[in-house]
């Protein structure tokens, strides 16, 4: 019965932190796990919707723990935000809320980011974020910019704590201007299209393995495509009992799926 839930997976798409990482530290079982995702023919990609981040802020990091990846190993809700933005948008004329990092990835992907008069309205997961930016975003926003977020989280878990995230942003312009952006990273389906598109496979060839269930796990029930719950990171199987969303697979942590493999 072991083999029925992955059948057909030939890429499990990883989340980082409390699901392969937790305070700094990489949770015990997650390289066996990885290994035998290679033994069994498959292979992994870790997926994050922290746009405060970029590729190799995450690969120090990771690197710093003992697991050095190459860059095309990290996929963020930045990726799908500039492929979304220049696909459909190409050369429009964008303001963006982001920090250094997110912003030097707009720039490298081509993005036309403006001060003035901008097309679009992108709010990222911006963690220097002023007054004066929330003011100008919520004119552009008001006045008709097309509206555009990288990710739905309300808050970013930290070590001691929680940072206030995008989705708190998005509630605060909500309120501010009554409209609400189109959102990408998980669990929306621009990610799953971008994934499938940036590997080159259907989307029932992959598996989404993550510690929230308003991203991790819905990403998979709302695309049909298969998703673990593990219960490393935010979420308890209280929580999960009480929960819409629904898994596939809900286990203890990656160690724990290695059976299922
Ligand atoms: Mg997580």
């Amino acid at each position: 019965m072991k083999n029925t839930y992955f059948a057909k997976t030939k890429y499990f798409i990883v989340d980082m932190d409390g699901t392969f990482y937790l305070s700094g530290s990489i949770i015990d079982g997650s390289i066996e796990f990885i290994n035998k995702v290679r033994e069994t023919g498959r292979d992994f990609y870790f997926f994050t919707n922290n746009s405060s981040n970029n590729v190799e802020v995450c690969r120090e990091r990771l690197a710093g723990m003992g697991f050095p990846v190459d860059e095309k190993r990290v996929i963020m809700s930045t990726h799908v935000a500039t492929d979304y933005l220049n696909r459909n948008y190409p050369g429009a004329r964008v303001y963006l809320l982001g920090n250094e990092r997110l912003t030097g990835d707009m720039q490298k992907a081509g993005i036309n980011l403006v001060d003035e008069n901008p097309d679009i309205g992108l709010l990222g997961f911006d963690t220097t974020l002023t007054y004066e930016k929330i003011w100008k975003a919520a004119n552009y926003i008001a006045d008709g910019a097309v509206y555009i977020a990288t990710h739905p989280d309300a808050n970013c878990p930290i070590k001691d704590g929680f940072m206030p995230d995008t989705g708190s942003m998005i509630e605060m312009f909500a309120a501010s201007t009554g409209k609400r952006p189109l959102v990408l990273g998980k669990p929306m389906g621009a990610t799953v299209d971008y994934i499938t598109r940036f590997l080159g496979c259907e989307k029932d060839e992959l598996a989404f393995i993550g510690d929230r269930l308003a991203t991790d796990v819905a990403i998979g029930m709302n695309h049909n495509v298969p998703s673990v719950l593990v219960y490393s990171g935010v979420t308890t199987p209280e929580m999960y009992d009480k929960s819409p969303f629904r898994a596939t697979l809900a286990v203890k942590n990656l160690k724990a799926l290695i059976e299922y493999l």
